[in-house]
């Protein structure tokens, strides 16, 4: 294996060889420890283990070692060619969760309490808007939400309400793909004493380092481009306090019980090593999709921050190495022509979920939305006509090929 100490300058071998610990048996691969508990040698033995004198494992859910590969890989590329206050590397520990839902609910339930609000911004993946609106009220916590886009009004906000306690981002945003301003926002944030937590799923560290910018916490679904193989469903609870992630942050992770398992972890290790190679494909891809459509006399619209007529392209040109691979167009035909587009499709995969190699394509009004009310569903600009789209890594030309005769 290589050489802990060498220093690994390319993201793309911190990627392939970041977390990486050399197994007793010497397998290649980290092996899938399928197990749900570690054995002894002794009662004193485990008196040490259960007392953190020795390290060592105990129980899968308080962490296992296919586990821990995933999580120090993410934490790695995460704070990669960072550095903390004092100039030294920036260390990051992170969980990993069973979802991206569980990385936000042990974020939520270590960080919160009641009394205490949440600020975010009015375009949020669906889940983490219901479990603000549906579920944390019950626990006496409520979200404030509103234009995050706008400096003035979260400082308003944060004027307005002494008990909003954490700032939540999610940039570029699902499914609207909106971008917030992590630097701007994280220093307000701190300007009123407040906790950052940045959802970089569709970034993911490649793209986007939300701690580069001082935020607490950075969560992910890594079910989407971190896996990037659509194999198992996961997310990441990752913060640089490292004291509190050891402590109250794992206490409460261990308490939830939300943690992965071994067989997932494994695929998503996998799964990562390519993050790099992966990121570039899918998001030159994206742009020549982007750069195809707007020249087609079917579409009225084109969302993708890499287009400079995008509201939001500065903001992502500031944090972002390259726009991403998400990106919607509006269908002049409205539901029919979105329909039929579905339809017609040969090559591309009719399905929800994003960032796996094949390039899948959404029909929001007639799939994810359909039961919602056409006023409701504009009012989150889901037009009748919007197809939103997971650039893939198949040959550009097959996929624009594809597209074109769908359309
Ligand atoms: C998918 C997604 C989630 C939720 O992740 P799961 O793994 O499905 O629980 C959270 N945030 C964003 C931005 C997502 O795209």
């Amino acid at each position: 294996m290589a050489d802990q100490n060498f220093p690994l300058t390319g993201f793309g071998s911190l990627a392939i060889h970041g977390g990486h610990e050399q197994d007793p048996q010497y397998a290649h691969l980290t092996p899938i420890f399928a197990t749900s508990t570690f054995v002894y040698d002794s009662a004193e033995q485990g008196m040490r283990r259960f007392s953190g004198e020795e390290k060592g494992y105990i129980y899968t859910r308080w962490g296992n070692p296919t586990m821990t590969e995933a999580a120090d890989k993410i934490a790695a590329m995460e704070s990669f060619g960072l550095t903390d206050g004092s100039g030294n590397p920036l260390a990051i520990k992170g969980y990993l969760q069973a979802s991206g839902m569980a990385a936000i609910s042990a974020l939520f339930m270590s960080t919160l309490k009641t009394g205490d609000k949440i600020l975010s911004h009015y375009s949020l993946y669906g889940g983490s808007q219901e479990l603000m609106d549906k579920l944390l009220p019950d626990f006496g916590i409520s979200a404030v939400i509103v234009d995050l886009r706008d400096l003035n009004k979260a400082e308003e906000a944060l004027k307005a309400d002494p008990a909003i306690k954490m700032i939540y981002l999610e940039t570029p945003a699902n499914p609207t793909l909106q971008c917030v301003d992590i630097e701007a926002l994280t220093k307000l944030g701190k300007q009123y004493g407040k906790i950052i937590a940045c959802d970089n799923t569709f970034a993911t560290p490649y793209l986007q380092q939300p701690f580069r910018f001082g935020v607490d916490f950075v969560i992910h679904s890594t079910t989407k481009f971190l896996n990037g193989h659509g194999t198992s469903i996961g997310g990441a609870f990752l913060g640089r306090d490292i004291e509190f992630m050891n402590t109250w942050g794992g206490k409460v992770h261990k308490m939830l019980g939300g943690n992965s398992n071994p067989f997932d972890a494994f695929l998503l290790v996998n799964g990562m090593k390519t993050l790099e190679v992966r990121m570039e494909r899918h998001c030159h891809n994206a742009m020549e999709v982007a750069g195809f459509f707007e020249g087609h006399a079917a579409v009225s619209k084109v969302n993708y921050t890499g287009l400079p007529n995008h509201p939001d392209h500065y903001i992502a040109a500031k944090q972002m190495r390259h726009p991403g691979a998400m990106l919607s167009i509006e269908l002049k035909g409205g539901l029919q022509a979105g329909i039929n587009m579905m339809n017609r499709l040969r090559m591309c995969t009719r399905t929800v979920s994003l960032g796996t190699c094949d390039t899948l394509m959404c029909h929001p009004a007639s799939m994810t939305h359909y039961s919602v009310p056409k006023e409701k569903r504009e009012q989150y600009g889901i037009t009748d006509g919007l197809i939103r789209i997971s650039v893939g890594m198949e040959n550009i030309q097959d996929i624009i090929a594809d597209i074109n005769q769908a359309l």
